[in-house]
């Protein structure tokens, strides 16, 4: 049965397609939406198309702006030598916020994952490779989340990267990765040093999965995956 109009109901789905809004949440602000006074709502959707329509990524590091180059590329102060490489604008916010930093960053939007079928073509790590082979770069910082598609990445960049002969590091995270097993049913195992050993798994069950990520480092196999159900390991990325 229909409670609501139709219009209020196309709200609701539109909304609860927003991260973080569940039905409930679409529900309350669909209705909150209907209490505003029309100018409001007016501002409101010409500030959603606005910043849809006049923010593009930035032509080298790909952060979010609304002009060709960011002011942090343009901005001759900073150390152009030093890249570090953020999953979103949100990290690059947060970075800056610190003060701490005079490098610039390149913002990937998003990570890789295999779960998810989120591949190195999904995100901006072309133009991370372009960069690196047209500016004079000393060193890339890698600042990825510690979850498992952070580390993915991680490892995949750094592995790309060594080649050229620039300095890889990598931000220090909180928790240790691998650490907190009884949390996670996805497992994984990064050893050795400059990511030289690393073993990935993804399993179901905890207990072979931590058996066979552990098989995966011992035979220097690079990043493996085990899906639910699979019998054997899947290569994804053809590392040597
Ligand atoms: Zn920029």
């Amino acid at each position: 049965m229909e409670y609501y109009s139709s219009h209020i109901n196309k709200l609701i789905e539109q909304l609860s397609h927003l991260p973080g809004i569940g039905a409930k949440s679409a529900q309350r602000l669909a209705f909150h939406i209907m209490n505003m006074p029309k100018d409001q709502v007016e501002q409101l959707t010409s500030s959603i198309t606005g910043a849809r329509e006049n923010v593009q990524y930035c032509k080298c590091c790909c952060t979010l702006t609304d002009r060709e180059i960011c002011p942090i590329c343009s901005n001759d102060k900073r150390d152009h030598s030093v890249i570090m490489v953020v999953e979103n604008t949100r990290d690059l916010a947060a970075y800056e916020k610190t003060g701490k930093f005079d490098g610039v960053y390149h913002v990937l939007h998003g990570a890789i994952s295999p779960m998810l079928g989120i591949g190195p073509d999904d995100i901006k790590l072309k133009e991370l490779m372009q960069r690196l082979a047209k500016d004079e770069v000393k060193e890339v910082i890698i600042a990825t989340n510690s979850s498992l598609e952070g580390e993915t990445t991680a490892m995949y960049i750094s592995k790309l990267i060594k080649p050229t002969g620039i300095k890889v590091s990598r931000i220090a995270s909180g928790v240790p990765v691998g650490g907190d097993l009884e949390y996670i049913d996805e497992v994984a195992f990064f050893g050795g040093d400059g990511y030289e050993q690393v073993g990935f798994a993804y399993c179901s069950d905890k207990r072979s999965s931590e058996k066979e990520a552990s098989l995966c480092l011992k035979r220097k196999q690079l990043l493996l995956t085990w899906q639910r159900g699979q019998e054997s390991p899947r290569q994804l990325f053809p590392w040597s």
